[in-house]
C-alpha cells in the first residue's frame, strides 16, 4: 500500500518551491479582482498570465492539489490544500481561473464525466490550457436553473442547440462551457434537461459583451444558433441533466470551501507576508488610534474567523457524510456576508478618496470599486436568497415553497412574452 507525503512534509516541499518558483506579491497587497475594468489588451494579459502561472504550478507538482493522480492532479487530501492555501500567501497565483474552471466545472467533469471526458480535459485544465465558464443563466431568469429554455435536439451521432445563455463570466477569453440544455419538452422541467461541454469560439455561437454602467465589460452573453455538438460532449444520461444539475449547484455554492480550489488564508497566529489591508487603510487615514476604526477592524476579523470556522466545519461535515450537501448553502450565504461587510468596512476606513477617487490611487479605487460591486458576492453561484431557501427547507425541515410547474410537461407551463416558442409549437 503506498502511503501519501504528509501535510507537513507537503507544506515544506511547497513553501520552498513557491520561494523559488512563484513571483512575490509587492509588500502590502493581495491578488485582486479587476471586475473586467482594464483594457480588453490588459485582461487578455492578465488572463495569460494565469495560464502560465497555472502551468508553472503543473510543472512544479503543485497543481491539482487534490484532484487524483491518474489525470494530472496531486492526489492528496483537503488537509493538504489547507497547507497550500496558507503557503501560497504574498505570491502572485491564477485567481482569475479558481472559479468556475475548478469548482464547479472540473469538479462537474470528475464526479459526472466519463473516463475520456476526464482524460481529455482534467490534465489540460490543470495544465492552463484549458478554461471553463457555466452556461448556465438565461435571459428568462438565473434562479429556475431547472427552468432553462436552450434547446438541444438530437441528430443521430450529433445534438444541435440553439438558445441564450446570459451573464458569463468572460466567456470571450474562456475555452470551453459546461452548458445546460432542455433534451425533452414533455415531461416536467426537472426531467427533460441534459449537460453538455461547448467549445465556446465555434460556429453557431455568437459572444457579445454586455456594458455595465461603470464600463466594465466582464459579462456575456452568449446566442447559440444551430450549434452542432458530438454526443460524446454530452455530461450523463440524456434528459438525466438533473443528477448532474443537483452535483453542479452543489459544487457552485461550495466554491469557497472547496479544497478543489486555491485560495490563499493566512493561517491562525501566522504573521502574513502581506499586511492586513484594512490596518492599511485605517493607518494612511491616521485612524490607528481611532476606536470606532479599531471597532470596525475587529468586527472584520471576527466576521473572518468565524466565516472559516463555519466554512471548515461544513467541509468537514459534508465529507465525512455528518451533514448534508445542503449544509454547502449555510458557507455561500456566510461568504457573501462576510464579503460585504468586509468591503463595506474597507470603504469605511478608506474615506471620502473612495468615493471619488484619482486614477492613480490603486488602493483607494481598489476600496471604492468593491464596495459598489460588493451585492455581487450576493448573486453570482446562485443567490442567497436561493440559498437561504434551501437552509430552511432542506437543512431545517421547514415547508416547501409552493411550486405550479413541478408536474406538467415543459412545453405547457406559462412562459412570458420574450420566450420563444418550444420546438414543435406554433407561435
Ligand atoms: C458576478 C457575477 C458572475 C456571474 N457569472 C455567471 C456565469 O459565469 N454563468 C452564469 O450562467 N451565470 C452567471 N451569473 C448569473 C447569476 O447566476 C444569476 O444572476 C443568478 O443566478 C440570479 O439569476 P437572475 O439574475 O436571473 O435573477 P432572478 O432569477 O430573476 O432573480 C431575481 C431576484 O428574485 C429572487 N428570487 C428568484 N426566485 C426566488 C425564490 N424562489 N425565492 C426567493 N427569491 C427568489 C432572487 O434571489 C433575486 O434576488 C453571474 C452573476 C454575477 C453577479
Amino acid at each position: 500500500m503506498s502511503t501519501i507525503e504528509s501535510v507537513e512534509e507537503f507544506r515544506l516541499r511547497a513553501r520552498s518551491w513557491l520561494e523559488e518558483n512563484m513571483p512575490v506579491l509587492p509588500a502590502g497587497t493581495q491578488v485582486e479582482p479587476n471586475y473586467g475594468l482594464g483594457s480588453d489588451e490588459e485582461e487578455l494579459a492578465e488572463v495569460q498570465r494565469n495560464r502560465d502561472l497555472q502551468r508553472r504550478l503543473f510543472d512544479g507538482g503543485l497543481a491539482g492539489i487534490c484532484f487524483p493522480k491518474e489525470y494530472g492532479g496531486q492526489g492528496l487530501t483537503p488537509a493538504h490544500a489547507q497547507a497550500f492555501n496558507e503557503e501560497i500567501v504574498g505570491y502572485e497565483f491564477p485567481d482569475k481561473i479558481q472559479v468556475p474552471t475548478f469548482t464547479p466545472c472540473a469538479a462537474v467533469l470528475l464526479e459526472f464525466g466519463n473516463e475520456e471526458q476526464k482524460q481529455n480535459h482534467i490534465p489540460a485544465i490543470l495544465k492552463g490550457e484549458e478554461i471553463w465558464m457555466q452556461f448556465l443563466s438565461e435571459p428568462s431568469g438565473g434562479s429556475d436553473v431547472a427552468g432553462a429554455q436552450t434547446t438541444a435536439v438530437r441528430d443521430g451521432d450529433e445534438w444541435v442547440l440553439n438558445g441564450s445563455k446570459i451573464w458569463t463570466t468572460g466567456a470571450w477569453w474562456s475555452d470551453w462551457g459546461l452548458c445546460l440544455a432542455r433534451t425533452n419538452w414533455d415531461v416536467p422541467k426537472h426531467r427533460g434537461l441534459s449537460v453538455f461541454m461547448l467549445k465556446i469560439h465555434q460556429p453557431g455561437i455568437e459572444v457579445q459583451r454586455i456594458e455595465m454602467l461603470n464600463g466594465s465589460k466582464e459579462f456575456c452573453q452568449e446566442y447559440l444558433d444551430d450549434v452542432r455538438i458530438p454526443d460524446s460532449d454530452r455530461i450523463g444520461e440524456v434528459d438525466d441533466g438533473w443528477t448532474v444539475g443537483t452535483g453542479w449547484m452543489f459544487y457552485e455554492k461550495s466554491y469557497a470551501i472547496s479544497p478543489l480550489t486555491v485560495r490563499p488564508e493566512a493561517a491562525r497566529g501566522q504573521s502574513s507576508r502581506t499586511k492586513n489591508p484594512l490596518l492599511e487603510r485605517a493607518r494612511d487615514a491616521g485612524r490607528l488610534d481611532d476606536p470606532v476604526a479599531r471597532d470596525l477592524i475587529g468586527e472584520a476579523r471576527a466576521l473572518s474567523l468565524a466565516y472559516r470556522s463555519l466554512g471548515t466545519r461544513v467541509a468537514k461535515g459534508i465529507g465525512a457524510g455528518k451533514m448534508t450537501s445542503h449544509a454547502a448553502a449555510l458557507a455561500r450565504v456566510m461568504v457573501a456576508e462576510e464579503t460585504i461587510r468586509t468591503a463595506t468596512i474597507e470603504f469605511e476606513l478608506t474615506g471620502s478618496s473612495a468615493v471619488a477617487w484619482n486614477t492613480d490611487d490603486t488602493k483607494a479605487a481598489g476600496a471604492g470599486v468593491s464596495f459598489l460591486m460588493r451585492q455581487t458576492t450576493a448573486i453570482a453561484g446562485g443567490t442567497t436568497e436561493m440559498s437561504r431557501n434551501a437552509i430552511s427547507e432542506r437543512i431545517l425541515g421547514m415547508p416547501r415553497e409552493r411550486t405550479m410547474d413541478k408536474d406538467i410537461p415543459f412545453r405547457d407551463v406559462p412562459r412570458g412574452p420574450s420566450a420563444g416558442a418550444a420546438p414543435g409549437d406554433r407561435s
